[in-house]
């Protein structure tokens, strides 16, 4: 007999990394800022809920897209936003990918990208990282059906130069490749440079790690505006409204205060590698992150057990039990305590 279960949906979704209510936890397991947002944040909000919420917000988004436009070489026809760069990324592969030819992405990256090719039937080959955990742009030169790349990537946190992006853009023009920048604040060079020269590339990037904003869910996409205009078709069949005003009004201000933004960089920067070096002289193996997060290993040490006892001493980080990364730990960049009391408990279990 047939059951209304047979007309239903079934995913495998996307695991996020764990959000405890514990208290005073170490949390360094999201690549979330340590810091607070800028200030001007709170204030755009509370000024923002006096105003009008009985309405929809803004259409155009017009005041994020011109904070946006003095940032970054685009017009306001190049710049998508969307509720967390998630969203925008799911909409792109919706949008972008409807090739029968596989999409490409390295092995090791956000485990979001099957999901979304799993969810929308969109076939892919896992191109394998090398063994230094690098992207080799001649494996992107093959028939494909589009490219997505995280540079930085995830969870390895190493980024790979602007001259291999346009060389897997030179053997691609007839498909998209996106690129997405969640971390590219933390060291590297953004590819929005390259949108001139190139109508195929999407540069995708967020509010939520160097911004410090994941809990206001904003991110956008830059590309040529016919690209975007696909993007926004896409969206408004979905939903018009994927940005509350209240985001709206603290994206708009994050934006605007580049100076905290740079200085948050920065002190992040400085934190890592003094993190790098500690770890170095404990017997760590870090690979050499443009991130605001590590990935870690130990010869001596099994990391899910040493996840599990920095777990238990307050401390989570992130473990993924996946062939080529199980002995390696994902640490997230936290201020200068955080880190201190994180050195201070691996060298605890150390000498267990
Ligand atoms: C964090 C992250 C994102 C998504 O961030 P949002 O909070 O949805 O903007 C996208 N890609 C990578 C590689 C990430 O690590």
């Amino acid at each position: 007999m047939s059951s209304w279960k047979d007309n239903i949906r079934k995913v495998v979704p996307y695991v996020p990394g764990e959000q405890p209510k514990i208290k005073n936890i170490v949390k360094l397991n999201t690549n979330e800022c340590p810091y607070p947002p800028s200030p001007a944040v709170e204030k755009a909000i509370a000024e923002q809920s006096k105003n009008d919420l009985r309405k929809y917000p803004s259409i155009t988004c017009g005041e994020l897209k011109t904070a946006l436009e003095k940032i970054y070489p685009v017009t306001d026809d190049m710049l998508f936003l969307g509720n967390g760069s998630d969203e925008v990324l799911a909409l792109c592969f919706m949008t972008y990918f409807n090739s029968s030819k596989p999409v490409l992405f390295p092995d090791i990256t956000y485990s979001f990208y099957d999901v979304w090719c799993d969810l929308y039937n969109i076939r892919y080959t896992r191109v394998p990282l090398d063994e230094g955990f690098k992207i080799r742009p001649e494996d992107y030169y093959g028939e494909n059906g589009g490219i997505i790349i995280a540079n930085p990537n995830a969870p390895t946190s190493i980024y790979m130069p602007l001259e291999s992006i346009t060389d897997i853009l030179d053997h691609n023009r007839d498909v998209i490749v996106i690129i997405d920048e969640a971390y590219i604040d933390f060291g590297g060079i953004s590819a929005v440079s390259l949108l001139e020269k190139y109508d195929n590339l999407v540069v995708v990037q967020t509010f939520s790690k160097s911004r410090a904003l994941a809990g206001i869910r904003v991110g956008y996409a830059m590309a040529n505006k016919e690209l975007i205009a696909a993007l926004e078709a896409v969206k408004n069949s979905f939903n018009s409204y994927t940005i509350n005003s209240l985001s709206l009004a603290a994206a708009t201000a994050a934006a605007n205060d580049t100076v905290y933004w740079q200085d948050c960089c920065s002190k992040i920067k400085v934190t890592r590698e003094r993190l790098i070096q500690q770890l170095d002289a404990l017997g760590f193996d870090t690979l050499p992150s443009s991130a605001n997060f590590i990935f870690t290993s130990n010869k001596n040490i099994n990391a899910k057990e040493l996840f599990e006892y920095l777990r238990k001493s307050g401390i989570i980080v992130r473990y993924f039990d996946k062939p080529r990364i199980n002995d390696r730990l994902r640490i997230t960049v936290g201020t200068d305590e955080e880190t201190d009391k994180l050195i201070a408990c691996i060298k605890s279990y150390l000498s267990k």
